[in-house]
């Protein structure tokens, strides 16, 4: 077996009593919706996701559809995302996003990259996500744990998520490419966090070639 293989059937057992990642607890409340895991996605940029969940319950307890998202003003929009970081500009985006939606794709979250990244405020990681999780189109969405401990163990030297993204998918197996993301967000929310890991309890330190470096606990 592969190194590689042997890292991801270890996390696997390892993070399966780990708290679920925000997107899994969006599918678990409302169902595997694209809009709903496009929107939560673009409010996690840049935020924490225990403020993130806490606010895309609120946000969804009053609006699940482009429709819906469209009948707020913006200003309302903006007192429901309040506590979120970049408040003012997420609803812009989610205004933007909801619109291009209903009127490039008939109401559909698009099942493809090219038409997902035309969308306003959809990246590289975005489209990724989308569409591994609501479409099983197999894709690596790489944020930052997935860059950071990809660069840790050594599996990759890059200096950019996009770079990781493309020599990851030379050396993941295809069938393993969604729940790559899952599995490493967990490990880095808590063994391999980006300031003092537990290189300690990490099992699977024996194939990492940054063990103790990194101030590690
Ligand atoms: S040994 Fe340390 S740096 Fe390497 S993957 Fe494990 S926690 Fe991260």
């Amino acid at each position: 077996m592969s190194s590689i293989k042997k890292i991801i059937k270890i996390l696997k057992q390892e993070t399966k009593d780990f708290s679920p990642t925000l997107i899994e607890q969006i599918i678990k409340k409302y169902g595997k919706n694209p809009f709903l895991i496009l929107i939560c996605c673009l409010l996690s940029l840049r935020s924490k996701d225990i403020v993130t969940i806490n606010v895309c319950h609120t946000l969804l307890k009053i609006a699940k559809t482009p429709q819906e998202i469209l009948s707020l003003s913006q200003d309302e929009l903006e007192k429901i995302i309040f506590k979120i970081g970049f408040h003012k500009n997420k609803a812009e985006v989610l205004h933007q996003v909801s619109h291009g939606i209903l009127n490039r794709y008939n109401g559909k979250v698009p099942a493809n990259r090219e038409s997902l990244l035309k969308l306003p405020g959809v990246g590289q990681k975005t489209a990724n996500l989308v569409l591994g999780v609501a479409y099983r189109v197999p894709s690596i969405c790489v944020d930052i744990h997935v860059h950071r401990i990809s660069n840790r163990l050594g599996l990759v030297g890059t200096k950019n998520p996009e770079e990781t993204e493309t020599t990851l998918k030379k050396i993941v197996p295809q069938n393993y490419w969604i729940e790559f993301n899952e599995l490493l967000v967990k490990w880095g929310q808590n063994i391999c966090t980006p300031t003092s890991p537990w290189c300690s309890k990490c099992a699977i330190k024996k194939f990492c070639k940054r063990i103790g470096v990194e101030k590690s606990r």
